[in-house]
């Protein structure tokens, strides 16, 4: 099947939103391995959704539709969906009752601009919105069938389901997608894929990049009908691609987070955390504590941002950090250790740096940040020069403290020091 998604309001065109239901209803495509042929967003005028209609019906044998089915003057797809199919408009009788029933239940007044959602072109299928008062429509146009699904995501996402699932599986046949996802950090894109380069890849694999700022990740997708074959090929790719990659792989499926690898080293380890934050405000016990049942590993964030706060808060010698300044290795040791022995964890780890744009001087220019892990055997310390803008800095700081605690090893994120070459 020839697919085609269409989009529609004002608001997609102009700044005010991003378009996510493209990108909803592609991946749920794709996870059915079907692809998309093409996409357009149009405005909210019926003579321009309607042209677009028929330009689909001519190329396409599925036409998503998404918005404008609701009961304002603004929600013109039915009607455009009329004048293209060259009928009228028709209440659906069913639907008319199941809205006025669910007004009464909730006691809201039915109001004639809510009657106009049970309107439909003659001849389509109105089909149940069991979440929400705009229906999803079908309607059939030569060889082409079209679904009209309201904008609101969380409703298109839950009428997908109830609606397109049957009908594809009915009309478009299976062709099983299986993949598998690896996250890395440490790394830039083209790194990654340089590391991967000498990969063996079999014909009908695909391999996909994404930055997540500042994560790589690594997608491998296979179209086979053999679920088994597929498994094996992804199961074997997947292997020989951590290996190339090494440590910096953090998770290997959609669900796995960077905490999530921090808390699972932490556990394994019967271990406990506790972060003393400067320039990054909070980030890196945010992400943390962002994890369900944080609690049994995260011990306390502390965010010490001046140079008094460190001293009251972590116990770091006034005179240390008049003598080496706030951002440098002894007093990113000293945090570290002073939150570690206060809060009684097994781990305490520091981030002290310049964010930017500003802060900086002529031997600690923006980007400068001094990390230091500290736990029952010793202290380590690292240091970065970041090329980023304040925001990232602050992301980046909170990735490599955090990653200083997954690794284990002091000398371990020295990868990072290729990010700087290549971002800078
Ligand atoms: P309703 O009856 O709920 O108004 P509708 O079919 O009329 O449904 P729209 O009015 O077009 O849908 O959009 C409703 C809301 O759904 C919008 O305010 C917007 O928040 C969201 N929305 C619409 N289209 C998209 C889209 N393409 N991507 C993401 N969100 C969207
Ligand atoms: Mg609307």
């Amino acid at each position: 099947v020839r697919i085609e998604i269409l989009t529609i309001g004002n608001e997609l065109l102009n700044g005010d939103l991003a378009d996510t239901n493209t990108a909803r209803l592609g991946g749920w495509l794709r996870r059915q391995g079907l692809p998309v042929a093409g996409g357009r967003t149009v405005p909210d005028d019926v003579a321009v959704i309607a042209e677009a209609l028929a330009a689909a019906a001519r190329v396409a044998d599925l036409v998503l539709v998404s918005g404008g089915l609701g009961p304002t003057e603004d929600d013109l797809t039915m009607a455009a969906a009329a004048r293209f199919a060259g009928v009228g408009l028709v209440e659906d009788g069913p639907t008319r009752s199941r809205l006025e029933e669910r007004f009464r239940a909730r006691g809201y007044p039915f109001t004639p601009n809510n009657a106009r959602q049970a309107l439909a072109p003659a001849g389509a299928e109105v089909l149940d919105n069991p979440v929400g008062t705009a229906p999803c429509v079908r309607l059939t146009h030569g060889a082409t069938t079209f679904f009209f699904f309201p904008g609101v995501p969380h409703e298109l996402e839950r009428l997908v389901a109830d609606h397109l699932a049957p009908w594809i599986a009915q009309h478009a046949g299976a062709r099983p997608y299986h993949s598998v996802l690896l996250k890395t950090f440490g790394r830039t894109e083209s790194q990654v894929a340089t590391l991967l380069s000498a990969l063996p890849l079999a014909t009908n694999l695909h391999v996909a990049y994404r930055a997540h700022f500042p994560e790589i990740h690594v997608g491998f997708h296979v179209q086979d009908p053999d679920a088994a074959a597929a498994r094996g090929l992804l199961d074997d790719v997947s292997r020989a691609a951590r290996d190339a990659l090494g440590p910096i792989v953090f998770a290997h499926d959609a669900a796995g987070t960077f905490a999530g690898a921090v808390a699972e080293r932490l556990g394994r380890a019967g271990a406990t955390l506790a972060v003393a934050e400067s320039c990054t405000g909070g980030l890196a016990s945010a992400m943390c504590t962002a994890l369900p049942g944080a609690s049994s590993w995260f011990v306390e964030g502390l965010v010490a941002y001046a140079n008094e706060a460190k001293a009251r808060h972590l116990g770091v010698p006034t005179e240390l950090i008049a003598a080496a300044g706030a951002v440098s290795e002894p007093v990113a040791r000293a945090m570290a250790e002073g939150v570690r022995a206060r809060s009684g964890a097994t781990f305490g780890v520091a981030i002290t740096g310049v964010a930017g744009p500003t802060g900086a001087s002529p031997d600690k220019p923006v980007g400068t940040v001094h990390f230091a892990l500290a736990g029952p055997g010793g202290t380590s310390h690292l240091h970065r020069r970041l090329p980023f803008d304040r925001e990232r800095n602050r992301v980046v700081s909170a990735y490599l403290a955090l990653d200083m605690v997954r690794r284990g090893a002091p000398d371990a994120p020295n990868a990072i020091s290729a990010l700087n070459a290549e971002s800078a």
